[in-house]
């Protein structure tokens, strides 16, 4: 024999019923079936509504009538006029009265459950199935309460010993959830959402095989799917797992509604009504499985702190605080106290918080008065969430997790056989705590959300390169790089989501004006967690707003050389402000492309030894002019022309020729190993001459240029063998200088070819041979890879591959 129990919201419209009758068809062609409803929809929340309307006084016939109507709406021909005239009297009484009982508020309740049973049983029979409304008072005998009554195990035995014979005969009875009466034959309900333990109580007195519970929902999940889309289904659960989950806030059958099976090891299946073929979870009896994980969240809650120097070492206030607590009746969820016993806070339900406050003000009164204790506060926005299972373990990986974004849990604590730790957080971090403690616990899929500034040349070839790479990194190392949003000079467009080959298209159909403050906006309503920001521009103004992004949450990675090279005393500031916030800031495309320059540095550097000169050829785009013009006839106009016309160069080539951008990269490396100078402390040489610095005009320039090559020409020619690299240096005392050089032709500098970037970086322990990275310094392709490359170690940090 089985049990199948069906939720309000299964029977609230006519596929749920419908469903619910193919169900109930099905299961009784099996075996012998008892089946039990709760109240369609949300009548029972409408009956507690007309009970208080009519307390006021208030019109409440015609509501009364339309709670009537809409239960018999499947099925027309079942008269319920009886049942509307009963109801009528007692609210007519009610609202003489202006004052009702919890006696006749149960009275009033079930008839949620009445009606409905009476209407679906006529309807199913309708369509083909013998069915029989059976009122549960009749069968359930309960004690205590008139409304969150317990169920009187040895009284309803002789009953239901009746009620099987019944059910032999064949005919499938219908059962009222929610209540039963006491010995006084008064009606008493079983508590809001009573009727699973209608049905379970009913499956342990008949001794079924199965208890199924048939809801909206599949069954009970890792964490609720609304919170966490990665929340997975739990196919296996056993009883106290189900109980302790369900004293969490994550249950769907109270503990008290299982205990009933356990004793006679009944398992209860959860299964979804309007998803028939999901396989649900089975609660049963599991031990010695490895036993579930699993995170709920609790809102609604407050937390009450009192603080002050008078509490260190004084006996008794602990137990002074509770009892004027739990004599007034208010429970507390969670203590958490350390042991200076300076404050002790605990968490109480949101809605007693404001008496908790005032008993404590009474019972502390004297406390207060002689500042030992110096206040008793609460915050209401708080929310607990709990990992419930075998999640010690995980804590170090979970508190990084919220640190890395900015959560700090206000109140920790554990249960002592370590079978649950709860946090509390501010409210509006909650489903962001809860999506970082999950993947925590589960070693899941870990996600890292990219806004990307500028998608020109390096940005756009950047997110081409991680719709290529995306699928292989998410399946090799669980991380998932998901493009929250990219923007160019004038328009952001918001993603959130994997990116695809056609993000270019989408760019252009759907974006919106605005900038930075857009994704700030943004970021802050939606909370999504593991924040990276990508600067591919090279705009001055985007590295003011490093500091907003940094406080809003993210770790940042530029390709943009600007925030590197500003005054000094920003450089400093940036640093502070990434330290407090515990945030990161990579930039190795800043010098040499995605060459391995900067990180090698800082190696060097902190592992202690001393960096006493860097030399080196470091813009790809000079690096090819003077190869080529020194092993080659061609005028330098010529070379100058092709690269212009190869895109090597910036569009404006002065720009490159200037010098500036090479001593911008040499402050850069200079400031990595502790230099404090400014960029117009670098010497830079010009490689316009002082004849062609006077136009300004780019034609002007164009028409004039002739004189680079006699000017190149006669250097050329002075150098004989020797070879022309353009050099920036920082030399033993620190002087940063860029200078055209004459290099022996078999010498490092001297033997560079092509458009690559050298540098030689001399130490105390390279001594005599420097430490070399040459290699492509310039190029889009490589710049992209090299910026993919710092959001990978970003990445390391949030998913340990
Ligand atoms: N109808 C009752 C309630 O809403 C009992 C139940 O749904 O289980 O609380
Ligand atoms: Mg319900």
């Amino acid at each position: 024999m089985k049990v199948l129990k069906f939720g309000g919201v299964s029977l609230e419209g006519i596929k749920g019923i419908d469903n619910a009758f193919e169900i109930v068809k099905k299961e009784s062609l099996k075996d012998k079936i008892v089946v039990v409803f709760s109240a369609r929809g949300d009548i029972t929340d409408r009956l507690i509504d007309i009970l208080e309307l009519a307390r006021k006084g208030g019109e409440f016939r015609p509501v009364l009538r339309s709670i009537v109507d809409y239960v018999k709406d499947i099925d027309l021909d079942v008269n319920l006029e009886d049942e509307y005239s009963e109801l009528l009297k007692i609210l007519d009484g009610v609202s003489l009265l202006g004052e009702y009982s919890n006696r006749l508020k149960a009275r009033v309740l079930v008839y949620g459950e009445l009606l409905s049973v009476k209407v679906i049983s006529s309807y199913f029979n309708k369509k083909g199935l013998v069915t029989w409304p059976v009122n549960s008072g009749k069968l359930i005998k309960t004690f205590n309460s008139y409304i969150d009554a317990d169920v009187d195990f040895k009284a309803s035995a002789p009953l239901i010993e009746e009620f099987k014979d019944e059910i032999k005969k064949g005919i499938i009875p219908i059962v009222t959830g929610f209540f039963g009466t006491n010995l006084d034959n008064e009606i008493c309900l079983l508590g809001r959402n009573g009727s699973n333990y209608t049905a379970t109580c009913l499956g342990a007195l008949l001794k079924v095989e199965q208890v199924q519970v048939w809801t909206h929902i599949n069954g009970i999940y890792t964490a609720d799917p609304n919170l966490v889309p990665d929340a997975t289904l739990i196919d296996r659960i056993s009883y106290q797992e189900a109980g302790e989950l369900a004293s969490f806030g994550a249950g769907i059958l109270h503990t008290r509604s299982i205990q009933p099976l356990t004793f006679s090891n009944i398992p209860v299946i959860i299964k979804n009504t309007y998803n028939p073929e999901n396989s649900g979870t089975l609660i049963c009896d599991t031990n010695g499985e490895k036993g579930i994980k699993a995170l709920t969240l609790i809102k609604d809650v407050s937390l009450v702190t009192l603080e002050g120097k008078g509490l260190y070492g004084k006996v008794g206030i602990d137990g002074r605080i509770f009892s004027a607590l739990s004599i007034n009746d208010i429970s507390v969820r969670m203590i958490s106290q350390a042991s200076s016993e300076r404050s002790i806070g605990f968490i109480v339900d949101g809605n007693e918080s404001k008496r908790a406050i005032e008993l404590l003000n009474q019972e502390f009164e004297h406390e207060l008065e002689n500042d030992d204790i110096s206040s008793i506060s609460r915050n209401n926005n708080v929310a607990i969430v709990s990992a419930v299972g075998n999640c010690i373990s995980e804590l170090p990986g979970i508190l990084t997790g919220l640190n890395k974004n900015g959560i700090k849990p206000l109140l920790f604590a554990n249960s002592v056989n370590s079978r649950q730790i709860s946090l509390v957080v501010e409210g509006q971090f909650a489903s962001k705590a809860c999506r970082i403690i999950h993947s925590r616990i589960f070693g899941m899929r870990k996600v890292i959300n990219l806004v990307v500034f500028g998608i020109g040349n390096v940005g756009g070839t950047f997110i081409d390169q991680i719709v290529t790479n995306h699928d292989r990194i998410e399946e090799k190392y669980n991380l998932s790089l998901n493009i929250l949003a990219a923007a160019n000079s004038s328009k952001v467009k918001i993603y959130n989501s994997v990116p695809a080959t056609d993000w270019r298209s989408r760019f252009d159909k759907n974006s919106k004006s605005g900038g930075i403050n857009t994704i700030i906006d943004y970021v802050n309503i939606n909370t999504p967690e593991n924040l990276v920001f990508v600067d591919c521009t090279s705009s001055y103004e985007l590295t003011d707003k490093y500091f907003d992004l940094i406080k809003s949450g993210f770790d940042l990675v530029s390709a943009n050389k600007k925030a590197n090279t500003r005054e000094f005393e920003y450089y400093s500031k940036l640093r502070s402000l990434l330290k407090y916030h515990n945030k990161q800031y990579l930039y190795e495309t800043n010098v040499g492309a995605g060459l391995p320059l900067i990180d090698t540095i800082k190696h060097i550097h902190t592992s202690g030894d001393r960096i006493r000169k860097i030399r080196g050829v470091f813009s790809g785009t000079i690096s090819y002019l003077f190869n080529t013009f020194s092993s080659s006839d061609n005028k330098f106009t010529e070379i100058l022309d092709n690269a212009v016309k190869k895109g090597f160069t910036e569009p404006d080539p002065r720009e490159d020729l200037c010098g500036m951008d090479v001593a911008r990269k040499l402050l850069i490396l200079a400031r990595e190993i502790g230099s404090e100078k400014e960029i117009s402390d670098v010497d830079v040489e010009n490689l316009i001459p002082n004849e062609l610095q006077k136009y300004s005009d780019l034609d002007d320039f164009y028409a004039n240029w002739a004189y680079l090559d006699k000017h190149y020409g006669e250097i050329k020619t002075s150098a004989g063998e020797k070879k022309l690299r353009y050099v920036g240096q920082l030399d033993e005392n620190g002087k940063l200088s860029v200078k055209l050089l004459e290099a022996e032709a078999d010498s490092v500098l001297g033997r560079l070819k092509g458009a690559d970037s050298i540098f030689e970086i001399f130490t105390d322990r390279y001594e005599d041979n420097p430490l070399i990275i040459q290699g492509a310094g310039a190029g889009s392709q490589v710049t992209a890879a090299g910026v993919f490359a710092d959001v990978l170690r970003i990445g390391q940090a949030v998913s340990r591959f």
